[in-house]
């Protein structure tokens, strides 16, 4: 069946029934009431985050339906980590595409199951519409943390330490490489980045430590520079980079390597999902210790200073000057 044409007559209760209902949580009574209960743990609060993706904006009309599952539900986990928080419920408004069938929404709901048992999360509902174009997937994410320690943007102090997760830049040059942009880049480099772009880690096993030792937090998803200035303007605050301290994939380096502007791309681009955090230079040994066994990179990259701005300093001690520092969805430069 082409995944284009609604040739399907399926109406949407059944369509919840059939595809929902089997893994929702306790408390949604089987997605057959107007609402959900959701009983909070003992001493913890309670972290909310929404964000949506969109078809032709943050997928392509033909990703596979399981990958676009994934990422609407794992770019909300990343704000959970971000928060020092664990993620526990979601919420689900799909917005059917003109031409919805109910093979994508079996992918869809397969894809999204999958990773509700991966990161033990319960889907508690939910609502199901068409757009009149292209499928939109809104999901709103529920996580716990001990009420009192929260993490938010605004606690950096001058002299933080600055780290970031994973490597930067992934996620950008992945979608240059999904749109065929890089004519020699190897078959292995550009199915690692295409898969960067298309399925995100969200570091939920840092949630701990963030938890514990930092002082800001959040998470890069329109790109690093742009995201530190959000990081920094709501601390108040400046901060400097050195690009020599960056993690990038080899991938990305290889990229960058044979065209310098790229770069640029890297640190600006959005779809990294990764969290930018600040510490407390007493604690930086005793955070360094504790996470020394994470499956992934954490990297200082910088320090918080007073100010204003963010300076960030190519390998050769120069300032680098931005155009735009992030990805912006209104359409606007920054
Ligand atoms: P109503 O219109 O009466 O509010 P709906 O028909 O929208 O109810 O939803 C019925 C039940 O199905 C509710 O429990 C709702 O949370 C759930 N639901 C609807 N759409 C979805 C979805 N896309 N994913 C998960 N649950 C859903
Ligand atoms: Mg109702």
């Amino acid at each position: 069946m082409n995944s284009r044409q609604n040739n399907t007559k399926i109406s949407e209760f059944s369509l919840i029934k059939k595809y929902f209902a089997p893994f929702a949580g306790n408390g949604s009574f089987e997605l057959r009431d107007d609402a959900a209960e959701i009983v909070p743990s003992k001493g913890m609060s309670l972290v909310i985050t929404q964000d949506a993706i969109a078809e032709g904006i943050h997928f392509f009309a033909d990703d596979e339906p399981r990958l676009i599952a994934k990422k609407a539900l794992r770019v909300n986990l990343s704000d959970i980590a971000a928060k020092g928080a664990t993620p526990k419920y979601i919420s689900l408004a799909l917005g059917l595409g003109r031409y919805w069938s109910e093979t994508w929404v079996a992918e869809f709901a397969k894809g999204l199951c999958e990773d509700c048992t991966t990161y033990n999360i319960q889907l508690t509902g939910g609502d199901t519409f068409t757009t009149g174009a292209g499928y939109v997937i809104s999901i709103t994410a529920i996580g716990e943390l001990p009420s009192g320690q929260y993490v938010s943007r605004l606690g950096a102090k001058p002299d933080d330490a600055l780290y970031v997760t994973g490597q930067i830049g992934d996620g950008a040059l992945g979608l240059l490489a999904r749109q065929n942009k890089f004519d020699d880049l190897g078959n292995e480099d550009k199915s690692y980045l295409i898969n960067r772009y298309l399925l995100p880690q969200p570091r939920t096993e840092l949630s701990q430590a963030i938890l514990k030792f930092a002082t800001a937090s959040m998470d890069i998803s329109d790109g690093l520079v742009g995201d530190l200035e959000k990081l920094c303007n709501a601390s108040n605050l400046s901060a400097i980079v050195e690009v020599k301290n960056i993690p990038f994939s080899e991938a990305s380096r290889r990229i960058m390597e044979s065209e310098s502007n790229y770069l640029k791309t890297a640190l600006t681009g959005g779809d990294d999902y990764e969290i930018l955090f600040t510490v407390n230079p007493v604690d930086c040994d005793a955070f360094e210790n504790a996470i020394s066994s994470m499956p992934f990179p954490v990297k200082r990259i910088g320090t918080i200073s007073s100010g204003q701005g963010v300076k960030v300093f190519d390998t050769e001690g120069q300032v680098i000057e931005f155009d735009k520092t992030s990805y912006d969805h209104s359409g606007e430069s920054h």
